[in-house]
């Protein structure tokens, strides 16, 4: 799916395709560097990371595990609370393991905070943030991102593995919609 597919839906480009492979290319390098000779396990929060897992893997040359953890947080709306269920725990004992969480976008803070606290009661050797996307201006608890790819402005955006109802998770790109298609309304 690219921008010919989109139609009147998408209002403008935040971050190219382009901009995201370099951007893969270069926290692959670092997190290759720092792993180097550990046994690190992926842990890609779903479904929004599974874009960036898969590509972040592909682009890195040291053998990883993958595991997925799929949790709902608790709002009104859009706006996440804190208050987290574990929909999918992890198949995988982390207890002593070195521990990469790979996150699509951090929004409040509020459910990757949640996340944290529950891995680290695990026991992890060690416990680190990859978060491809982050919105300063939205953060409500300060979240420690070893590697991140983009800040971007405060606005609510899909593609790249985030959606709108379930849509444009397939867009290779990051984009904001059309107002049009929020309210519903024919575009014009
Ligand atoms: P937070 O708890 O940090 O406020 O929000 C976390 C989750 O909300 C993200 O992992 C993502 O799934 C969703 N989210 C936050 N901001 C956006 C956005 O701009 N677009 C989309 N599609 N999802 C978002
Ligand atoms: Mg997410
Ligand atoms: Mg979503």
């Amino acid at each position: 799916m690219d921008e010919k597919d989109m139609g009147t839906d998408l209002a403008r480009v935040l971050v190219t395709e382009d901009e995201i492979n370099a951007k893969l290319r270069e926290l692959a390098d670092q997190i290759d560097r720092d792993y180097e000779g550990r046994d690190v396990l992926l842990v890609g929060v779903l479904k929004g990371a599974v874009m960036v897992m898969a590509d972040l893997a592909r682009a890195m040359h040291s053998p990883v595990k993958m595991d997925w953890m799929a949790v709902s947080s608790y709002g009104s709306g859009t706006k996440s609370s804190g208050v987290v269920r574990i929909l999918k725990d992890l198949d995988t004992d982390i207890a002593g393991r070195d521990i990469l969480v790979v996150e699509d976008i951090i929004d409040s803070g509020l459910t990757l905070s949640w996340m944290l606290a529950n891995l680290a009661s695990r026991g992890p050797a060690s416990l680190e943030v990859c978060a491809f996307f982050r919105k300063p201006e939205a953060a409500k608890v300060d979240i420690p991102v070893k590697y991140l790819g983009f800040d971007i402005p405060n606005e609510f955006v899909v593609g790249y593995g985030l959606d709108y109802a379930e849509r444009y998770r397939n867009l290779p790109f990051v984009g904001t919609l059309a107002e049009h298609v929020y309210s519903g309304a024919k575009p014009h």
